[in-house]
C-alpha cells in the first residue's frame, strides 16, 4: 500500500473543491470495497477525501417520494420501519449481500460505487481491460464462472455485484449527485455502464461530482408483491450467481404492473423490459412466466464456465415471479 493524504471536510463544498484539487483523489465512506483495492495495489489514490462528516445519511419520505441519504449504512436502511413498510425490495435485497458486518459500515452511495469482483482485476500480475484499458481480458477466456452472460463486449465481461443496485433498478429509482454546476439527478438505469470499448468507466458520474441520496417513488405497488432472490454459492457472504427483483402488482387475476431486474449477468443492474412488456396484462401462470423468462434471456451468451446461467437465470425469473405474484 501507497503513502496517501487524509482529509475529513464538513460540508459538501469542501469535498468537492478537494476533489477538484487533486487529479488522483477518491472519496471514501465506509470503504468495504475501496481499502481492498487499496491494499491490492488495483487502485492507488494519493488523497482519500473521508465524507463520512457530511449531513448524509437520513431516510424521509417527503411529497410521495422515499429519499435516501448516500452515508446510510446499508445495515440502517434494510432495518429502517418506513423501508420495510413501503420498499421491502430494497430491504431484502441489502439483507442478501455481504455480511452484517460489512453492512454495517458500507453506505448506500459505496455500494453503487463498488467494483467488480472479477478476480482478474483484483490480480495486478494479469491482463484486464478495466483495470488497465488495452491490455486485454483474462476472464474471456479464463476462469469465468461468475461472469456476464447478457450486455457484455469482447473488451469485458465482468458483472456488477451489488444486490442493492438491482432492487433500486426494479424501484425506478433516480440518483441524485452534486457537482461544480450544481444539482442533478439520474435515472438509476443510467447510472451504472455497459462495458463496451471503455470498460474502465462503471458508470456515468462525472469527475468531481459526489452522491448525495437516492430517490424512490413511494407507490401502492411498491411494497405489494415484492421479492427478492438471490441464488448463490452459500447462503451468507457470497456474491450472487444470479439474482431477480420482482415487483408484481395484481388485478384480479391479472397483472396489471410488473417490474423485473437481475443481478449477476451484466456489467450493469440489468432490467428485464421485455419480459415485463410481455407479462403486463397476462395470467399470473407459470407458462407466461416460463415464455416472460424466454423474452429475457433473448441475446444471452455463455463464456463457458459460466455457461449454467444461460438456465439459471430463467428459472430464477419464474421462481421469483411466483412468488412475488403469490402463485407459490
Ligand atoms: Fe478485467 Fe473485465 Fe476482463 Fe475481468 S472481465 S479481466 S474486469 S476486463
Amino acid at each position: 500500500m501507497i503513502n496517501f493524504d487524509y482529509v475529513r471536510p464538513s460540508t459538501q463544498k469542501a469535498a468537492i473543491d478537494a476533489l477538484n484539487k487533486d487529479a488522483t483523489s477518491q472519496f471514501i465512506a465506509g470503504g468495504t470495497n475501496l481499502v481492498d483495492l487499496m491494499k491490492r495495489g488495483v487502485t492507488s489514490p494519493q488523497k482519500l477525501i473521508d465524507i463520512n462528516r457530511l449531513p448524509l445519511k437520513g431516510i424521509q419520505k417527503r411529497d410521495n417520494v422515499i429519499r435516501i441519504g448516500a452515508l446510510a449504512l446499508n445495515s440502517e436502511v434494510a432495518e429502517d420501519e418506513l423501508i420495510k413498510a413501503r420498499l421491502p425490495l430494497l430491504s431484502q435485497a441489502l439483507n442478501a449481500g455481504a455480511s452484517p458486518q460489512l453492512r454495517n459500515m458500507a453506505t448506500v452511495g459505496g455500494n453503487m460505487m463498488q467494483r467488480t469482483r472479477c478476480p482478474y482485476f483484483y490480480d495486478t500480475s494479469m491482463p484486464c481491460n478495466k483495470r488497465q484499458p488495452g491490455t486485454g481480458c483474462s476472464a474471456l477466456k479464463g476462469y469465468n464462472r461468475m461472469h456476464a452472460v447478457l450486455g457484455a463486449s469482447d473488451q469485458c465481461i465482468a458483472v456488477h455485484p451489488s444486490d442493492m443496485c438491482v432492487a433500486l433498478a426494479a424501484l425506478d429509482a433516480t440518483v441524485i449527485v452534486s457537482g461544480n454546476k450544481g444539482e442533478r439527478k439520474i435515472p438509476f438505469l443510467d447510472f451504472h455502464r455497459l462495458p463496451g470499448s471503455t470498460p474502465q468507466k462503471d458508470n456515468n458520474l462525472q469527475r468531481g461530482e459526489l452522491i448525495t441520496a437516492v430517490e424512490v417513488k413511494d407507490s401502492d405497488a411498491s411494497g405489494r408483491g415484492a421479492y427478492y432472490l438471490k441464488v448463490r454459492d452459500r447462503a451468507s457472504y457470497a456474491f450472487a450467481l444470479v439474482s431477480v427483483a420482482a415487483l408484481v402488482e395484481m388485478k384480479g387475476s391479472l397483472i396489471s404492473n410488473v417490474r423485473l431486474a437481475m443481478g449477476g449477468v451484466a456489467h450493469k443492474p440489468w432490467r428485464l423490459t421485455a419480459a415485463e412488456n410481455f407479462l403486463k396484462g397476462k395470467a399470473a401462470t407459470v407458462t407466461n412466466f416460463q415464455l416472460a423468462a424466454v423474452e429475457a434471456m433473448k441475446g444471452a451468451r455463455g463464456y463457458g464456465h459460466n455457461n449454467f446461467k444461460l438456465k439459471l437465470a430463467p428459472n430464477s425469473i419464474i421462481e421469483s415471479l411466483k412468488t412475488a405474484s403469490g402463485l407459490s
